[in-house]
């Protein structure tokens, strides 16, 4: 078996632990004589497996206890529409920062439901950093603030939280949830899919704060209501069991490696090797603000772009492979969720170092 170093933005790299012990449990769930697949949502064995997976999730997270968990599905993007279905009501208007291409997709969605305000953009420079608070043009009557905290394409990421005093915050960390602690108290709602940093695809976690259930319109489907999926503890319907099942045994790995506070001194540490290759000034260039650069998706250029095919081509030959930017802004793009290994850093920027001898 030969494993490569893939730097895909998602569905992405699952630390090789959590794959071998699937693989382990596979036909047989420690003595339930199933796999997971096959077992009853309802059964105590698979009662088990979300109820745990939700308590790590509250101790990595330090989810406050009047902040509700929900595994639902429909990935991130059906809640660019619950959102506003669940939280625009009471106003009608939501503000919206626009800070890259999963932001726009946000917005899209959540004008379909009212009037969204896009309170701040940085548009004008190809969304390359976070528009500071102080240059938002923030409506007071908004129903909520909704930010992308990562955004995967363009590679920046909020280093800080924005306060939006009394107006709930709610946030996009698909790309960067469990990258490292966060003050979930500062937030009213947070989502992220799980193909990034959790799971399988299709998988979406919401933490939501209780307050904020209830608020769905008459006439809201079932299925796209907070409360109904909350009173049911995501178990409206079937829920993506063997995917839960995945998320629980990656929270458990995340706890091996002494949970949030280590992954981001491990996530940190193997951003900062691509970083400074990036910032060498020889043949490979940041596109991104140094303050605003993402610990998880690191774009970047090379001088002369006639030579990305043969990088692309010469790396995928040393088992790097993924790395092809988005096509909405080309160049290269590394994703180095937590579960990309520090050996496949160095492999990278070894490749790239060597790369430039012979072609920079
Ligand atoms: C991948 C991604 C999404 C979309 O996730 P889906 O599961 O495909 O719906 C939304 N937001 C961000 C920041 C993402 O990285």
């Amino acid at each position: 078996m030969a494993r490569v170093f893939n730097f895909s933005a998602g569905p992405a790299v699952l630390p090789e632990e959590v794959l071998a012990q699937a693989r382990e449990e596979m036909l047989d769930w420690r003595g339930s004589g199933m796999s997971v697949m096959e077992m009853s949502h309802r059964g105590k064995e698979f009662e088990s497996i979300i109820a745990k997976a939700e308590a790590d999730l509250r101790s990595l997270l330090a989810i406050p206890s009047n902040y509700k968990v929900l595994f639902l599905q429909g990935g991130a993007s059906l809640q660019f529409s619950m959102i506003p279905q669940n939280l625009m009501g009471t106003t009608g208007k939501a503000d919206y920062i626009h800070t890259g291409e999963w932001a726009k997709k946000a917005i899209a969605e959540a004008k379909r439901f009212g009037a969204v305000n896009v309170a701040a953009t940085s548009e004008d420079r190809s969304f390359s950093y976070v528009p500071q608070q102080s240059a938002w043009k923030s409506d007071p009557n908004a129903a909520y603030v909704h930010i992308t905290t990562n955004e995967t394409i363009g590679g920046i990421e909020y280093h800080w939280v924005p306060d939006t005093g009394s107006i709930p915050l709610v946030a996009d960390m698909s790309s960067h949830i469990l990258s490292r602690p966060i003050d979930v108290s500062r937030y009213g709602l947070i989502y992220a899919g799980a193909q990034k940093n959790i799971g399988p695809a299709g998988l979406v976690i919401v933490i939501v704060r209780e307050d904020l259930i209830g608020r769905a319109p008459a006439g809201t489907p079932s299925m796209l209501d907070y409360k109904v999926m909350a009173d049911n503890g995501s178990m409206y319907n079937t829920p993506p069991t063997y995917s839960v099942y995945i998320a629980g045994l990656v929270f458990e790995w995340l706890q091996r490696q002494s949970g949030l506070a280590g992954i981001e001194q491990h996530n940190r540490a193997k951003a900062g090797l691509l970083y400074d290759v990036l910032d060498r000034g020889g043949l490979y260039a940041s596109p991104v603000d140094k303050a605003d650069r993402s610990l998880m998706n690191v774009p970047f250029r090379l001088r002369d772009e006639k030579l990305d095919e043969q990088f692309l081509k010469e790396a995928k030959t040393s088992s790097l492979i993924q790395l092809k930017g988005h096509r909405s802004v080309g160049g290269m793009r590394a994703s180095i969720y937590n579960a990309m290994p520090m050996a496949g850093v160095r492999a990278l920027v070894d490749f790239m170092g060597e790369f430039e001898r012979r072609h920079g």
